[in-house]
């Protein structure tokens, strides 16, 4: 096989500063411009997946844990609101359709700064 074929316009050219070397380690675009998006469980906000927290439910086990681990996933914004949504409304054990331990959301408090922490802490009365 000859090389491409001179003077063809390359479609991904036509996009702009495209690579000409053709690089092909992402072959799973479903999207063509978005990277890898996600949209947070309570707040509903769409930010790129590194911006959120992730939770997860694992597969086959359906245990809950953070940030790592295949099966169902949720995100939510590292954020006092949103986690006090999550937890109230019961809204990540909703969307992994799983319980989600108490462990876990202090867990995600702790990652919150301390002036969020003692938000928390005076909305919930222990
Ligand atoms: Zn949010």
């Amino acid at each position: 096989m000859a090389k491409d074929a001179p003077g063809g316009v390359d479609p991904a050219s036509v996009w702009g500063k495209s690579d000409s070397s053709r690089r092909k380690d992402k072959p799973t675009h479903r999207h063509l411009m978005e990277p890898n998006y996600r949209r947070c469980i309570s707040c509903r906000k769409v930010a790129p997946k590194e911006a959120f927290w992730r939770i997860v439910k694992l597969y086959p086990s359906d245990q809950v844990q953070l940030d790592t681990g295949m099966g169902r996933s949720a995100y939510l914004c590292p954020e006092a609101s949103c986690l006090k949504t999550a937890q109230k409304k019961n809204r990540l054990g909703r969307s992994l359709k799983a319980a989600v331990p108490p462990e876990l959301y202090s867990n995600l408090w702790q990652r919150l700064p301390l002036s969020a922490q003692s938000e928390h802490r005076a909305a919930t009365p222990t």
